[in-house]
């Protein structure tokens, strides 16, 4: 891998306000003080946990998240529900903040520009719409769905994010049920879009079972247990019932006292 981290950050970086761009992003006090708490909390015990670490909560029907390089991390409400509890977040979360770490992107990065014929010559930046295109489907986060992560590297994804539940105190047994509920939702109507660039099979299932003896053992011995955490699905029946705010009101203001975080805001653990 010929590409400094300074470079893959940069890129990563770019990638991200691109993608926010054309997103709106989640105003809830409650959902982004969570988010905020389990994403730090598991980039705090990873291996960079001095990157510019951000989280961020995008409003979206999709079930999707991601991450890129340089420690940027975004998850759609519509996966939500799906996570159900903290924990449940917290495996969607680490499996990404696991591929920033192991630093995938800019390895399918690497690769995809040495297939095109261009050797490792990865630009710094976007210089217009084709290089941005390719750059951004390397990465996953193209409209191009057609690169998911290589069985190796979701593997690898799994076995450190598991790793960095337990640190965190979450108990690692979510990851499982999380994998096994996206897994299910495969035979419906819609594919969840996370499992486009995240794809899951029986054999990872299985590979997951096969990490969570050892998971479950160094978390015993954790003293930080956070168990499941609060639920999320509580947090989401409540925001239902809130009445929508008229499209000519003024946005709601807070209480000074009250820290909630806003979204995008860089996380320094
Ligand atoms: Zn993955």
């Amino acid at each position: 891998m010929t590409v400094p981290l300074y470079q893959e950050t940069a890129l990563g970086e770019e990638a991200y306000r691109e993608i926010l761009k054309h997103e709106q992003l989640s105003q809830d006090p409650q959902l982004l003080k969570i988010l905020n708490r389990v994403g730090g909390q598991l980039a705090a015990v990873s291996a960079m946990p001095h990157l510019n670490w951000e989280f961020a909560l995008i409003e979206s029907n999709e079930r999707n998240a991601f991450a890129l390089p340089g420690g940027k991390v975004a998850v759609t409400t519509g996966i939500l529900p799906v996570c159900a509890n903290e924990a449940g977040l917290a495996a969607v979360m680490s499996h990404q903040i696991a591929h920033v770490v192991a630093r995938h992107g800019t390895e399918r990065l690497s690769r995809s520009f040495h297939n095109s014929g261009r050797g490792a010559a990865i630009p710094a930046g976007f210089s217009n719409s084709r290089n941005k295109n390719e750059i951004m489907t390397a990465l996953g986060v193209g409209p191009d769905r057609s690169m998911p992560f290589s069985q190796r590297h979701e593997f690898e994804a799994d076995d450190l994010g598991m790793n960095l539940m337990v640190q965190a105190g979450y108990d690692p047994m979510e990851t499982v049920r999380f994998w096994s509920r996206i897994n299910q939702m495969k035979r419906g109507s819609r594919v969840p879009e996370m499992l486009f660039i995240h794809p899951i099979d029986a054999r990872r299932l299985e590979d997951l079972r096969r990490l969570l003896p050892k998971a479950n053992r160094a978390y015993q011995a954790n003293p930080l247990k956070h168990g499941l955490g609060r639920s999320i699905l509580y947090l989401l029946s409540r925001r239902q019932l809130m009445p929508k705010p008229h499209p000519l009101s003024p946005p709601p203001t807070r209480p000074s006292s009250e820290t909630a975080p806003t979204p995008g805001t860089p996380f320094n653990p």
